[in-house]
């Protein structure tokens, strides 16, 4: 074929796809645009999470008659004019891009009448082309309906989730400009059905309390509302005159340390008012926590960012979700410095004295001086890889053993383990334990790019679903990392032909079953999140279960092991492996004191 242009359909198809990639993506591009024309009203409807349809209804600046047409052109704006401009965008839109990709892949109607002229219009357009154009009396204001998003475009609708999936989506984009605009209503109804509301209060905690709910938003330390008055001054003077700031004045919320989460999606940014994605920025605000959370647990933080426009490129991604800064380390170390100051402020870390040995026994100090000895610097080295770059390396021996040298009493219920420790009794469950210290040695190998593989004597073809052998797909090169020897086989089979060795011993197929049915269908989740959330589930397979009876020696050993781990107290998934009763507290319940 010789080369030649697109035809237009074409070329806007195409570049619908970068700036379109789901419904909730439409709502977005529509409230952005909302927001940009001033409304102080922005509701939103949706039907089938927006599979059906998607309405945005507000009351901006609306658009004059005469440029209705060409509001839908790809690169047609009304927010930029230079290239200079393109260096200090104060607008959430700016490509001119979301009304020529939304129409290319939908049914659309607008409706939309500009504040000073008399009359609207309605605008109907059919994969990007005008099929109905005529004025309308209404209010000013503009609507824009989508309906049957995607009908020309069978592989993304294809790939569509579940509608209540959709429809989370949108609630989400909702709530998000909810918390970055509260001196607007927003509303979504989805399937007639009223879902959120905010009251345009102009009191950011109002939203915050609609959005996390009560029990939540307590729990939330506010950051720095008083510095703001900087910045306003600031915009007072004319823009040339102003010193370009790259540190930027830092506002909102961040949850007291007992508030946390078993990943990073609740650590949330804004900059100048757009969220945005930043693994950077999340890790300054998990290490402003640094030693106040249990291990493995996450933050909880809603985090505003004001800088100078011209100190944040924007223009980095079509959907305009990430950004650069000037000075990167600037905007780290202020996001850090200012969520450690109101931890420090606000939520002293309480001190947790350590009870004296309640329950002394000559035994105990002697296998503690063991651990001293010789066995901690294994468990450093065991932190060291587990979490690289999370854990800054401590001096030897600074660290305080963070579980007694236990000894072994018994098995209860098949289930848990019972030992008693220097300060009182633990009652260990066998498989959060198990999970636990198979996590931690797995994570240690894949650090090390040793993790063990055990081949299969006869491969084993595994047959899928569409939607398990799109996971399998996502995630291989992951399942490969981890010691899965697998490969495609055509159409929905793999042929598996070697495991991880820790899953060697059980049956290798109902474990990678239940590991795919396992993985994550967030698109969100960075490689290393979900290449954790593998780990996690391998070891739960290969975890020893409840109700398997066990010897004294793998108890002992079971219980040897955990010691060793770097966070014995919790599983993987954050919930705890062992319940602890002092001898002070089993004391005081027979009333001994
Ligand atoms: P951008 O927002 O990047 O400028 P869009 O394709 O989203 O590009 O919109 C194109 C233009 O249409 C905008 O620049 C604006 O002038 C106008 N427009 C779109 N939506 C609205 C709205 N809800 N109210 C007023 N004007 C709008
Ligand atoms: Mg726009």
């Amino acid at each position: 074929m010789p080369i030649h242009i697109l035809p237009p359909e074409v070329a806007n198809k195409i570049a619908a796809g970068e700036v379109v990639e789901r419904p909730a993506s439409v709502v977005k591009e529509l409230i952005e645009n909302a927001i940009d024309a001033g409304a102080s009203e922005i509701r939103v409807e949706a039907r089938e999470g927006g599979r059906r349809l998607i309405r945005v209804q507000d009351d901006g600046c609306g658009i004059p008659a005469a440029e209705v047409e060409l509001a839908f052109a790809r690169h047609a704006t009304s927010k930029l004019h230079t290239a200079e401009d393109l260096a200090r965008i104060a607008t959430l839109g700016f490509r001119g891009e979301a009304l020529a990709s939304i129409a290319a892949v939908s049914r659309l109607t607008m409706l939309t009448r500009a504040a000073e002229e008399p009359t609207g219009t309605l605008l109907r357009l059919e994969a990007g082309q005008v099929v109905t154009r005529e004025p309308r009396g209404m209010p000013p204001g503009t609507t824009v309906t989508v309906e049957h998003l995607f009908f020309n475009v069978p592989a993304r609708l294809k790939f569509l989730r579940a509608a209540a999936t959709e429809a989370g989506h949108i609630h989400q984009i909702v709530t998000r400009y909810a918390l970055a605009y509260p001196e607007r209503r927003f509303s979504l109804v989805s399937d007639g059905r009223l879902t959120f509301q905010s009251t345009g209060s102009g009191k950011r905690y109002d939203v915050l309390v609609k959005v996390y709910g009560l029990e939540v938003a307590k729990q939330m330390l506010e950051i720095g509302g008083s510095r703001v008055s900087g910045s306003a001054a600031l915009a007072a003077q004319p823009a040339s005159l102003q010193p370009l700031n790259l540190e930027p004045i830092v506002s909102g919320y961040v949850g007291v340390p007992s508030l946390h989460r078993a990943n990073r999606q609740q650590i949330t940014f804004y900059v100048n008012r757009r969220w945005i994605r930043d693994t950077s920025l999340a890790y300054a605000v998990v290490q402003a926590y640094h030693t106040l959370l249990p291990a493995g647990r996450f933050p909880v933080a809603l985090l505003f960012l004001e800088l100078d426009p011209a100190a944040v490129d924007v223009n980095v991604h079509p959907t305009k979700a990430e950004v650069r800064f000037s000075d990167e380390r600037a905007v780290f170390q202020a996001v850090q410095r200012e969520v450690r100051r109101v931890l420090v402020d606000q939520a002293p870390v309480p001190t947790m004295a350590m009870p004296p040995s309640a329950w002394p026994s000559p035994e105990w100090v002697r296998r503690q001086t063991l651990v001293e000895a010789g066995e901690r610097t294994a468990r450093q080295l065991a932190i060291e890889l587990h979490r690289p770059g999370e854990t800054p390396a401590r001096p030897p021996g600074a660290e305080p053993s963070p579980l007694p040298m236990l000894r072994l009493v018994g098995q209860l219920g098949a289930t848990y383990i019972i030992a008693e420790g220097p300060e009182g009794m633990y009652l260990i469950d066998q498989h959060a334990a198990h999970e636990r210290i198979l996590y931690e040695k797995l994570m240690a190998e894949k650090a090390t790019a040793s993790v063990s593989s055990q081949g299969l004597l006869e491969p084993l073809p595994l047959e899928l679903t569409p939607l398990q052998a799109a996971l399998v797909e996502e995630y291989l090169e992951l399942l490969r990392g981890v010691g899965f020897q697998i490969e495609p086989f055509g159409g929905e089979t793999y042929l598996v032909r070697g495991v991880p060795a820790l899953l060697a011993v059980g049956d290798p197929r109902q474990a990678l079953v239940e590991i795919i049915e396992g993985l994550s269908q967030d698109e969100e989740l960075l490689a290393q999140e979900r290449e954790e959330e593998l780990v996690r589930l391998i070891c739960k397979q290969a975890a020893i279960k409840a109700g398997q009876t066990l010897s004294v020696q793998e108890m002992q050993e079971l219980v040897r092991q955990l010691e060793r781990t770097a966070s014995p107290r919790t599983c993987p998934h954050g919930r705890p492996t062992m319940i602890h009763l002092s001898a002070e507290q089993l004391a005081r319940e027979f009333g001994r004191t």
